[in-house]
């Protein structure tokens, strides 16, 4: 294969680059990524480097990813010994190997943010100090950049012995460590810093890996920090075949501690540097482009570039202000619905936010709507073991005929009901044809269970049964604090005690909280209704294929990443650019960046949102448009509005695409199909609108169905013949 056609004159030059030190720094869009992907295939096809001589780092696991499906295109199979990944991934591969040289077991566990702030929580109270003064995010992110910077717990404390609060951070970040250590876990920045730490302490490891990879690539450069710099400088150190490709302004991790003096150290550290420039981006439309070009322009530390494109025109960029950050949700998931129904798939979709807690509202209307969608980066709440295992045994209480509850629960905490029990068990209720739990009430009949199986299982049906009993007694609160306790729960993650069962005890608390938002929504929902909403939200995309979804992510986590359509939302002053930024001009100015690295997303459309009412952290408050909207000319860009012709109703956008369903459903005759409701299938209501099924049970000679309706007005009962609705 041919791996430089295809490419403009700079870019070949780069993939063709013979030995030594190359750096490659370009705007968005020019084809850097491109570049880096072809060199490593032409070094393996044409210069025969063997693959695991090759190393090449990027920022996220997504980009990770990405990478390895392009390279393993362009060598027609998979990339076989190629180091590539994360510079966290890499880091774990090699401490896997070797971290017992420095005194910790390779078993180690690598803590995430949620244990994190748990152990943090631990040594603030350990250390009793204030936690409305010391709050353990903000000291969390202190250590993040002071390991960033390599600055040990010992300096920092020596450096800031007179200052009570520094010092006591100090003290804080020791305990830390010192707690890691005992755990046998390392944070995500450990990883980098025990790499180095093993480095420093076993040449002979260095010395391997210096002579292992002797072609090294890093993507994004701009954004390396020096812990990730210095690691990389170590590991090029023999061969200097170190090609880094970046970006200047598409920096956006100086806050982590990174720096843009590394792209000038490097000419240093590596003397005959080659610099490559791109200047034509291949991504998106001139009028996106454009856009973008216009926002950065305001930045004032910057080199300026130029970009220039000669894909098409393209449409406007569409800026739309919506009344509330619910109908901003709703307007995204409109216009996905519309966009579909002209030919856009669901994966050509992003939407981009600027913090993490913008993602619910999105969730939620996207459930509502059927739209598959997938988050980047976070396990999504409904996903973890805990609030799966509380769900199950409230769902085996409410339905007792629910045999994978009850198999996910019956040993959870562990009763000494094992397998081979329940084997037997399962095997039994099969061949008299009824469920686990019915055949559970008269043990006796079921043959070969030992005495001790009994015993367990007694116990066990007796909680449930009494907790059946008292269900409609109390508040969804307090049953579910019921059956947390009954059940040993609970006690079972306290006695435990260690940080993983901790987190798991928050995230139960955080349950808990939703059961008490779902009472004072719906004063007159029960234990079934609750269930209804939550497994809706829990159960999407179980079966959907996950690769075919719109995607939602921080705009952080989108570096490097592309889409057709991408929706910017939550363009608003404290929102984006967010709240710390407003009075200083570096963080404005890094906000700024994000803002380019947004916009140079999009391939072909490009929608920008701003609400203007906005709730975060709990506080409901007027927001005015992102000044970042404001440094876009007003010829580049339009509303639906005005690019429709639709008049002053948003809503109708959605009435187009009813209507273009409708039509097509309208010949069938709605009784008969009426009968082909299950649960999934989306209806249109006469008055309430577009829902979707969620439960069906059987009543006398008729169904009766339980519908999501988009707020406000939530879930329905109604019966299947006479519910005046439509399949969609
Ligand atoms: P970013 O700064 O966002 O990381 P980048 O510089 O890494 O962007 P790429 O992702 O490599 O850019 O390329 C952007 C898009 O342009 C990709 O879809 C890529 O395949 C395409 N592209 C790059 N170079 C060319 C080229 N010479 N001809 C056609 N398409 C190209
Ligand atoms: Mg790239």
């Amino acid at each position: 294969m041919d791996y430089i056609s295809g490419l403009n004159d700079r870019q070949k030059e780069a993939v063709l680059h013979p030995e030594g030190p190359l750096l490659i720094l370009a705007g968005a869009g020019s084809g850097k990524t491109r570049v880096l992907t072809h060199r490593i295939a032409y070094l393996i096809e044409e210069r025969k480097i063997f693959p695991g001589n090759i190393l090449a780092i990027t920022f996220t696991n997504k980009a990770a990813n990405e990478m390895k499906e392009r390279v393993a295109e362009l060598l027609g199979g998979d990339i076989g010994y190629i180091w590539m990944g994360t510079f966290h991934s890499i880091c774990v591969r090699i401490l896997r190997q070797d971290i017992d040289k420095i005194g910790y077991d390779r078993s180690f566990s690598i803590y995430d943010r949620d244990d994190q702030i748990t152990l943090m929580k631990e040594c603030i109270k350990e250390q009793n100090l204030n936690k409305d003064i010391y709050k353990e995010r903000s000291i969390l992110g202190n250590i993040s950049s002071l390991k960033d910077a390599m600055i040990s717990p010992d300096t920092y404390i020596n450096q800031n012995y007179n200052d009570y609060y520094r010092r006591n951070v100090g003290e804080l970040y020791a305990l830390y460590q010192k707690k890691l250590k005992q755990n046998n876990a390392l944070d995500f920045d450990d990883l980098i810093i025990k790499t180095l730490e093993l480095f420093r302490a076993d040449p002979m490891v260095l010395d391997y890996y210096q002579k292992k990879f002797k072609y090294i690539f890093v993507d994004e450069f701009q954004d390396t920090n020096k812990s990730q710099y210095e690691l990389i400088r170590l590991l090029a150190d023999k061969h200097k075949n170190l090609c880094v490709v970046g970006d200047d302004d598409q920096s956006i991790y100086k806050f982590r501690g990174a720096d843009i003096t590394n792209i000038l150290n490097f000419e240093k550290d590596f003397p005959n540097t080659k610099i490559i420039k791109l200047e034509q981006n291949y991504r998106s439309t001139k009028n996106i482009l454009n856009v973008a070009n216009h926002v950065i322009k305001n930045n004032s530390e910057r080199k300026d570039k130029s970009l220039w494109t000669d894909n098409e025109e393209g449409n406007l960029v569409v800026v739309e202000t919506l009344p509330d950050s619910q109908e901003e949700a709703y307007f995204v998931a409109n216009m996905i619905e519309k966009l579909m129904v002209e030919g856009y798939k669901p994966s050509d979709f992003a939407i981009l936010y600027r913090t993490n807690a913008q993602s619910r509202t999105f969730e939620e209307v996207f459930i509502k709507r059927g739209i598959p969608y997938k988050i980047v980066g976070g396990l999504r709440f409904y996903d973890r073991k805990e609030i799966k295992d509380i769900l199950a045994y409230l769902k085996l209480i409410q339905n007792p005929v629910d045999d994978i509850s009850l198999k996910r629960i019956i040993n959870v905490p562990k009763r000494g009901i094992g397998n081979a029990t329940m084997g037997k068990i399962e095997q039994y209720a099969n061949e008299v044809g009824e469920s686990i739990y019915s055949v559970l009430q008269k043990l006796d009949d079921i043959p070969d269970l030992s005495t001790r199986a009994k015993n367990s299982i007694k116990g066990f049906v007796e909680i449930v049964n009494n907790l059946m009993r008292i269900k409609e007694q109390m508040s969804i609160k307090d049953f579910i604090e019921e059956v947390l306790k009954e059940t040993n729960y609970i006690k079972e993650l306290e006695k435990q005690d260690d940080i993983e069962s901790r987190t798991r005890l928050e995230n139960i608390r955080e349950f808990i909280s939703v059961a008490v938002d779902f009472e004072v929504k719906n004063p007159e929902g029960n234990l079934e209704d609750f269930l209804a909403t939550v497994s809706l939200l829990s159960d999407v995309d179980k079966t959907e294929d996950l690769k075919n979804t719109a995607t939602m992510l921080t705009v952080h986590s989108a570096k490097g990443l592309e889409f057709p359509v991408v929706f910017l939302v939550g363009m608003e002053e404290g929102l984006f650019p967010i709240f710390r930024a407003l009075d200083n001009e570096s963080e404005l100015e890094e906000e700024r960046r994000l803002c380019y690295v947004a916009i140079t997303r999009a391939q072909k459309l490009l929608f920008i949102t701003h609400a203007k009412i906005r709730t975060i952290y709990g506080n409901t408050s007027y927001s005015l448009p992102s000044r970042f909207i404001d440094e876009i000319p007003k010829n580049l860009i339009t509303t639906t509005e005005e690019s429709s012709n639709l008049g002053n109703n948003k809503r109708r956008l959605v009435n187009i695409v009813d209507r273009t369903k409708r039509r097509k459903n309208n010949t069938v005759k709605s009784q008969e199909n009426k009968d082909k409701v299950q649960v999934g299938t989306k209806v249109n209501h006469k008055k309430w609108g577009i829902g979707t099924v969620v439960q069906i049970k059987n009543k006398d000679e008729d169904k009766e169905l339980v519908i999501a309706f988009n707020e406000p007005i939530g879930l329905k009962r109604l019966l299947l013949s006479i519910a005046p609705i439509e399949i969609v």
